[in-house]
């Protein structure tokens, strides 16, 4: 069986300024691969080129089986590939259920309703506070809202850009938890971090991404005992 995402040999350029040079990774289905390595080398580039946002220089992308590199986004949103984006990106002034009901603009079913009440199982706040706006709400319960949007679509394949990022230890905790979830209720996750050793201990796969490249791989056990991924990303001598 073929690989449910394959990213061969990307290389991604803002005019001159090459982002991503050479980028080979793997996401096989009901897996989380995360995608490490230090500011600037090249991740959130590799996840807005696989979301159809920025087009490839060069390499390919293939989701189940079909090249989706020259595809527009809302094409590759709806074939199963949700983009929760650094920085959340959520909109302040609507509520809870509104930023929810954006995430399933896509779906022609009648189940939006149903995965509504999914999300609030799995944020219970969210389902509290369904009708205040998100702009009030703490970092924590913001990136929980973002994941909430991103499954509204309900991806095959969720994509997860630093979910981590200026939140407490005990907030990161509960959206790994979460993460873990996700993927047991049948969700492949392909997840950028810059917390190496949550991430890490986490995923089936771990790829450390420098200057644009991928350059170590194996399962995250194995990278979180390496000692060039400790040395360089853990913090440790
Ligand atoms: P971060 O964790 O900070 O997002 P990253 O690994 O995700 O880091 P990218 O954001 O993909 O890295 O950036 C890779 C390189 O591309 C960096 O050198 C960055 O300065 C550059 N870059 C990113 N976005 C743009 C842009 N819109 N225009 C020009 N250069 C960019």
């Amino acid at each position: 069986m073929s690989a449910m995402l394959e990213v061969q040999n990307l290389s991604v350029a803002y005019g001159a300024i090459e982002a991503v040079r050479d980028v080979t990774f793997t996401v096989e289905e009901g897996q989380i691969v995360s995608l490490i390595g230090s500011n600037g080398a090249g991740k959130t580039t590799t996840l807005r080129t696989i979301s159809g946002l920025l087009k490839p220089k060069s390499g390919k992308i293939l989701f189940e089986g079909a090249a989706i590199d020259s595809w527009q986004a809302h094409t590759i949103l709806e074939r199963g590939i949700a983009h929760c984006p650094e920085g959340r990106r959520l909109f302040g002034r609507m509520t809870v259920e509104e930023n929810l009901q954006l995430g399933a603009y896509v779906r022609k079913d009648t189940g939006v309703e149903k995965d509504m009440q999914r999300v609030y199982e799995l944020f219970e706040v969210l389902g509290k506070r369904r009708h205040e706006k998100a702009g009030l709400f703490s970092g924590g319960e913001q990136q929980m809202l973002a994941i909430g949007r991103a499954i509204m679509s309900r991806p095959r394949l969720l994509m997860l850009d630093e979910p981590s990022m200026g939140l407490s230890p005990i907030m990161t905790q509960v959206i790994f938890n979460t993460i873990s979830e996700l993927k047991s209720q049948g969700t492949t996750i392909l997840l950028v971090e810059q917390n190496a050793l949550a991430a890490l201990a986490l995923s089936d796969r771990g790829y450390v991404v420098d200057l644009g490249r991928t350059t170590l791989e194996g399962p995250g056990h194995e990278l979180l005992a390496d000692e060039r991924v400790r040395a360089a990303y853990l913090g440790e001598d």
